[in-house]
């Protein structure tokens, strides 16, 4: 070793000391994560998600036990944070992650691995927003949002539009809408990107695509949808939305999109129309 390899040394020390903070970190997290999944189910969670959970109400008493180690897994890897002075409660925490882990009960406990933190704010946000055309003229502006989930790493979510979700009235539900977009984005937008000009014939794109296009046409005529019309913005929000309705209002949206409900019930491997 020569003395110009001192800078060297120093690097590769570094590096090795932040791959072992990384591999700490990981165990750590992988550790806590086996803890807290082998604890026992709270009563009084359970007691709590059924005064509060409209859906949790509606699933099957075995659907319910498979999902509590996963709510389990998803506390001890996911921070709840409050926003604009928000306290977070477990009735926050369980509300979310009940409803998070049931889209993901088809999916694996690894589908939130990326996940580190839900946001959740009081009310409604802003969020400042940059907008480029076809043209590619820029429009900067703030939105008003119930939720979010563009990033990997985190969700945010309004707590008030939470409590909303699940009402008898609309199919609305803000947590599987934004869970939805996070699993699509997860897959880098597979489950909505179109991937072939003439994709399969019944298969999860080419039936995505023509309900996709049918509720377009029917939000043009002016039609009354099941679907909510917000869907038809794009194909990313057509399946958001097509996932709120699969769950609360299954019968409904089996009776009247038969195809798309079989494709959803293929993907989450659940049939929430067969829920008494
Ligand atoms: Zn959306």
């Amino acid at each position: 070793m020569t003395e110009s390899d001192g800078p060297l040394v120093v690097a590769i020390g570094a590096a090795l000391t932040a791959l072992a903070a990384v591999l700490l970190a990981y165990t750590l997290r992988a550790r806590r994560r086996v803890l807290e999944v082998s604890q026992p189910f709270p009563p009084q969670w359970r007691s709590l998600l059924a005064q509060r959970v409209p859906l949790y109400g509606r699933m099957p008493a075995d659907l319910r036990l498979r999902l509590e180690p996963l709510v389990r897994g998803f506390l001890a890897d996911v921070e709840f944070i409050g926003c604009q002075g928000l306290e977070i409660t477990d009735e926050m925490r369980l509300t979310i992650s009940i409803q998070a882990c049931l889209l993901a009960a088809g999916l694996g406990p690894r589908a939130y691995d990326s996940l580190r933190s839900v946001l959740v704010y009081p009310d409604e946000f802003v969020v400042e927003e940059a907008d480029e055309d076809e043209a590619g003229v820029v429009t900067e502006g703030a939105r008003v949002l119930s939720g979010q989930a563009f990033e990997a790493s985190r969700i945010v979510l309004s707590w008030r539009d939470v409590l909303e979700s699940g009402g008898a009235d609309e199919p609305y539900n803000v947590v599987l809408h934004e869970f939805a977009h996070y699993l699509d984005h997860s897959v880098g937008g597979a489950l909505t990107a179109p991937t072939a000009k003439h994709p399969t014939p019944g298969s999860w794109h080419a039936v995505l695509e023509r309900e996709y296009a049918a509720l377009c046409a029917a939000v043009d005529r002016g039609e009354a949808t099941l679907i909510d019309p917000y869907a038809a913005e794009r194909p990313e929000e057509f399946f958001a939305v097509a996932t709120e309705t699969f769950f609360e209002a299954p019968r409904q949206i089996r009776e009247r999109h038969p195809h798309l409900y079989r494709k959803l019930q293929g993907l989450y491997g659940l049939d929430p129309a067969g829920w008494t």
